[in-house]
């Protein structure tokens, strides 16, 4: 009879620091130095020398909490589902919907219709060219909901009253989109989508 030989799955430990509490697997390794990393779970992984006291690895987890804790909660942050990334021709159409949808609420403050131009850019959603009348909207924007495109869109439509985020930018945009904070939050979630054009 064969027997496979299946890997016993690792103890996940835990300690308790002042700033909040690890989980952890232990392994031992015939390495010389301590090597920490935190996996795509959040959870650390710690090898050690085979001679090295446990007290001794603890101590050293603790001295990296803050370290630790904060690539914990990056790993355990939720990441929103991406839409398919459609044809450029339909995703110029559906950002150009978002701009017309959005339009009218800036109308009555005397803002002309700006032109759109699309980009594909790494870390920003939009961009407003207030002095040259255009908006530039992430093609990245169609693999989110049309609820952040409009968002974004307003953003940008916004910013032809407002050229900075100074307070009056804010004020408008609580008067014409309530709920525009949560909707940035969400967005948020969305960032892998600026990473895979
Ligand atoms: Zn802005």
């Amino acid at each position: 009879m064969s027997q496979t030989k299946q890997p016993l799955p690792e103890p996940v430990r835990r300690l308790d620091t002042p700033e909040g509490t690890i989980f952890y697997v232990l392994r031992r390794k015939r390495v010389k130095n301590l090597n920490l990393r935190v996996g795509a779970g959040g959870v650390a992984a710690l090898s050690i020398p085979w001679n090295l006291p446990q007290s001794r690895a603890e101590e050293f987890l603790r001295e990296k909490s803050g370290w630790i804790l904060n690539h914990m909660r990056r790993a355990r942050e939720v990441k929103s589902d991406l839409l398919p990334q459609p044809s450029r021709e339909l995703c110029a159409w559906q950002l150009m919907e978002a701009l017309l949808r959005m339009y009218p609420l800036v109308e009555g403050y005397g803002v002309f219709l700006p032109r759109l131009k699309l980009r594909t850019m790494k870390s920003q959603w939009g961009n407003c060219h207030w002095a040259q009348g255009y908006i530039t909207l992430n093609t990245a924007l169609c693999r989110c909901p049309e609820k952040l495109r409009d968002y974004v869109a307003l953003h940008e439509l916004v910013h032809f009253l407002h050229h900075d985020h100074g307070p009056g930018f804010y004020e408008t945009m609580d008067a014409l989109m309530p709920d525009w904070r949560e909707r940035r939050k969400e967005l948020k979630g969305y960032g892998a989508a600026l990473e895979s054009p």
